[in-house]
């Protein structure tokens, strides 16, 4: 099997998981308990918050343990503000996408910013809302799921707190963490990210929050993570999480560079009269979105999958609609919408696998444009 759907989830590290297999054993303990293996439980999560602080350069912020990206998304939209206009883009992930229609359910002015043909979000529309709104909250995504854009929040946020520094900036970047080169600044003051989508295990998440920012818990318990977030924290998960998100940070700039070399060789193999490409110049090595012109994507992604390489078709969480409203939202007609499929590489795809699947995938569509036609 060629695995090629790593923005969907990741393999999880064997080194990350044999690491952490003593919080599974013999450090079973729960971390709220005030005996010395409680205290040692509690320790270790303290020292994963100050790991993944570390990665994000970020002094002033602390981090909250979730069950997933969505969590996170979720905690971050409905636990900071209850008021006023919230704004964000056509390109977000359904994680916040349709928490945002949740806030329209329940009587809050929302707004969805458009996009550029690329999939990031058009900053000048952006901006012109703020400065025309009593805006609350903002959330813009990071890295963009399904085209792999890379919005520049760092420069957002700081420009929208020009506009109104007391408007709360969210961004999603789960698709970011761990995979490019970047430090999130003070102006940014919540942030989403996920293990799953870095070797790490499903059922893992954090908010990472800008101290002093109130938050009213969206899960109430027994009071863990400061009284944030309830419930007894998955250890194991979240010491998986610190140790891929080291192997990934120790790495960085290397597998950043070796996958965008993949992509490169992935985008020269591609036969062009077949294939139009969605993403990006500029967009995140890991992502690369395609379509083949005039077929349906999901058509090709099953014929793949029988020649066993697994590719993504549009976003996995909205695989039951026809077209994905992200790419729609970047501006292309139904004969390119129809065909869409993502590519989504991992620093362990080998060259061989890419040449070996660009070229079934040539063959793959080639064949099924002839059976179209006849
Ligand atoms: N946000 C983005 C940008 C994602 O790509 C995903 C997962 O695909 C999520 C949020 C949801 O993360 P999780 O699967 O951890 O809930």
């Amino acid at each position: 099997m060629i695995y090629l759907d790593n923005a969907a989830t990741t393999k999880p590290s064997k080194v990350a998981i044999e690491k952490a297999l003593v919080f599974n054993e013999e450090k079973f303990f729960n971390p709220s308990g005030l005996y010395q293996g409680g205290l040692f439980c509690a320790n270790e999560i303290k020292k994963a918050k100050e790991s993944i602080l570390r990665n994000l350069g970020c002094v002033n912020n602390e981090v909250i343990f979730t069950s997933c990206g969505t969590e996170s998304d979720n905690t971050a939209i409905f636990s900071v503000v209850k008021r006023g206009v919230f704004v964000t883009c056509k390109g977000e992930h359904s994680a916040v996408h349709k928490s945002f229609l949740e806030l329209k359910n329940r009587g809050l002015k929302i707004e969805f910013i458009d996009l550029n043909e690329d999939g990031s979000v058009n900053v000048d529309k952006l901006l012109n809302f703020c400065f025309n709104n009593e805006v609350n909250f903002v959330s813009i995504m990071h890295v963009n799921n399904e085209t792999g854009a890379i919005n520049d929040i760092n420069s957002i946020a700081k420009q929208i707190k020009s506009i109104n520094s007391k408007i709360i900036f969210h961004s999603d970047g789960v698709q970011a963490y761990g995979k490019i080169p970047y430090k999130i600044s003070n102006d940014i003051d919540l942030y989403s990210i996920s293990a799953h989508k870095i070797n790490g295990l499903k059922g893992v998440g954090a908010l990472i929050k800008k101290k002093g920012l109130h938050l009213s818990p969206y899960i109430i318990g027994g009071g863990q993570e400061n009284g944030l977030r309830s419930g007894t924290e998955n250890v194991f998960g979240i010491k998986v999480f610190e140790y891929a998100s080291a192997e990934h940070y120790n790495n960085l700039l290397e597998n950043f560079n070796y996958v965008n070399s993949l992509k490169n060789e992935f985008i020269n193999g591609l036969n062009k009269t077949n294939f139009a490409i969605i993403s990006g110049e500029n967009s995140s090595p890991y992502i690369l979105t395609i379509s083949a012109k005039g077929l349906r994507g999901e058509v090709v992604m099953h014929s793949l999958e029988e020649k066993g390489i697994i590719v993504g078709n549009g976003s996995a969480c909205s695989s039951k609609n026809r077209f994905s409203r992200v790419i729609e939202a970047c501006g292309y007609n139904e004969n390119i919408l129809d065909g869409v499929i993502r590519i989504s590489f991992s620093a362990e795809n080998t060259l061989d696998e890419i040449k070996n699947s660009v070229s079934i995938i040539n063959e793959t569509v080639e064949n099924l444009k002839g059976i179209l036609n006849k």
